[in-house]
C-alpha cells in the first residue's frame, strides 16, 4: 500500500468543517447564470459553505445536455465573489483542470467515469504537480477498490496532500431500489486500509431520488462516514440533469436538520456492558472458527472418498437440500435467507476448492 500515513492528510476536512458535518451542496449542473447565483445564496444562508456544480457533464448517451461549459466558471466565481463560499466542479481532463485554475476553483473532484480511467486520473495527476488544491476522488463506477486506491494513489504520488474519497455508488444492470448500488462494504474497506483518508458520501447519486437521500445520509453518518455531498437547485423539477434527485434548499435543510450524528466514543460514557458484550461475540467467534475447522476436515474427507470413486465435486441436488434446510433452519433463527445464502455460498465454495486441491493432486 502505497499512500502516505502523513499527518497532513488527516482529517484536513476540518479546516473547512465550518458546521457540523461536512456538506458540499449545489446543483447537479450550473445552468444559467440566475439558477447558480439564487441556488448558491440560499445554500449560503443555511450554512453551506462549499458549492459544488457540474461545468462539464459526463452524459451516458450523447445529445443530452453536457454543461455549458467554461462559461459558467465566471457565474462560479461571482458566487465565491458575492457569498464567500469555496467553489467545487468536477474535472475529467487536464484542459478542465486548467480552466477551473484560471478561475480560482478552490475543490476539484474527479468523477465516477473518470476515475474508472487510469489513463485519465494520469493526465489529472500530471496537469496538478505542485499545486496545492484539494482532490476529491469519486469511487469508479463498477465495484473495484483497487481501481478507486490506485486513482487515489496516483493523485497522491502528483505531491497532492488533501484528498478525500467520494462514495456514489456503483452501477448495475436492471433496475434496483437505488440508482447506483452502495455495496456499502467497499467504503467501509476503503477506511479500513485507509484510516487517514476521509470519506465523503454521495446520497443524491447513490439513490437518484430526493427521497432515498434521508435514509442514505443517515446510513453514512453511522457508518462514520467525514461529510456529504448533496444535489440542491432552486428549481429542482426544472433541472437539466438529474432531475429526481435535486433538492431544494430548503429540503436540504431539513434533511440535515434530522440527521443523527452519532459518535463512536461519546464522552461520558463507560463502554463497560459493550466490552462484556462485545467478549462475548469474540468467544462465539472462536466457536464459529472451530466448527467451521471442523466441518472442513469432514468436506477433506468426503474429497477423498469422491476421488477414489470417481464422483464430480459438485453435487447439485445436494447443494440445493443443504440450501434450502439451511433456509428453512435459519428463519426459525431469524436469519435472513440473504445472510444464511451468503454464508453458505461462501463456505460450499471454500469447500469445493479445498475438494479440487484433492482431486487434482
Ligand atoms: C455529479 O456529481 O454530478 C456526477 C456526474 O457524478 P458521478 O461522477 O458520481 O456520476
Ligand atoms: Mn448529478
Amino acid at each position: 500500500m502505497k499512500i502516505k500515513k502523513s499527518r497532513e492528510m488527516n482529517n484536513w476536512l476540518d479546516d473547512f468543517k465550518l458546521n457540523h458535518p461536512f456538506v458540499i451542496a449545489g446543483p447537479c449542473s450550473a445552468e444559467t447564470k440566475e439558477q447558480v447565483l439564487n441556488t448558491a445564496h440560499q445554500l449560503k444562508e443555511l450554512g453551506i459553505n462549499i458549492y459544488r456544480a457540474g461545468v462539464w457533464k459526463p452524459r451516458t448517451r450523447p445529445n443530452l445536455f453536457e454543461g455549458v461549459g467554461s462559461k459558467s466558471l465566471e457565474w462560479l466565481k461571482q458566487v465565491k465573489k458575492e457569498t464567500g463560499m469555496l467553489i467545487a466542479v468536477e474535472v475529467a481532463n487536464k484542459q478542465h483542470v486548467y480552466e477551473a485554475l484560471k478561475s480560482d476553483i478552490d475543490i476539484l473532484w474527479i468523477g465516477a467515469r473518470t476515475s474508472a480511467n487510469p489513463f485519465s486520473v494520469q493526465e489529472i495527476a500530471d496537469s496538478l504537480k505542485g499545486i496545492d488544491i484539494p482532490i476529491l476522488v469519486k469511487n469508479p463506477i463498477n465495484p473495484d477498490l483497487e481501481l478507486w486506491i490506485g486513482a487515489i494513489e496516483r493523485i497522491q504520488q502528483s505531491g497532492i496532500t488533501r484528498i478525500a474519497a467520494i462514495h456514489r455508488g456503483f452501477s448495475s444492470y436492471g433496475t434496483t431500489k437505488f440508482r447506483n448500488i452502495p455495496q456499502w462494504q467497499i467504503p467501509i474497506e476503503l477506511k479500513r486500509r485507509i484510516p487517514q483518508l476521509p470519506i465523503i458520501c454521495d446520497p443524491s447519486h447513490i439513490g437518484g431520488t430526493r427521497e432515498l437521500i434521508t435514509t442514505i445520509s443517515q446510513k453514512a453518518m453511522d457508518l462514520d462516514m467525514d461529510g456529504l455531498m448533496i444535489e440542491a437547485h432552486c428549481n429542482p423539477l426544472e433541472a437539466w440533469s438529474d432531475v429526481n434527485q435535486q433538492i431544494t434548499p430548503k429540503h436540504l435543510k431539513k434533511i440535515l436538520k434530522e440527521l443523527v450524528r452519532r459518535k463512536i466514543k461519546p464522552d461520558n460514557v463507560s463502554l463497560s456492558d459493550l466490552e462484556d458484550l462485545r467478549h462475548r461475540i469474540d468467544k462465539h467467534d472462536k466457536e464459529l472458527l472451530t466448527i467451521l475447522a471442523d466441518r472442513m476436515s469432514c468436506v477433506i474427507e468426503i474429497g477423498n472418498y469422491k476421488k477414489k470413486n470417481q464422483m464430480t465435486i459438485l453435487q447439485t441436488n445436494r447443494w440445493n437440500e443443504i440450501l434450502q434446510s439451511r433456509f428453512i433452519k435459519g428463519r426459525s433463527l431469524d436469519l435472513s435467507d440473504e445472510f444464511v445464502k451468503s454464508i453458505f455460498k461462501s463456505i460450499h465454495q471454500e469447500s469445493i476448492n479445498k475438494q479440487e486441491l484433492i482431486l487434482n493432486s
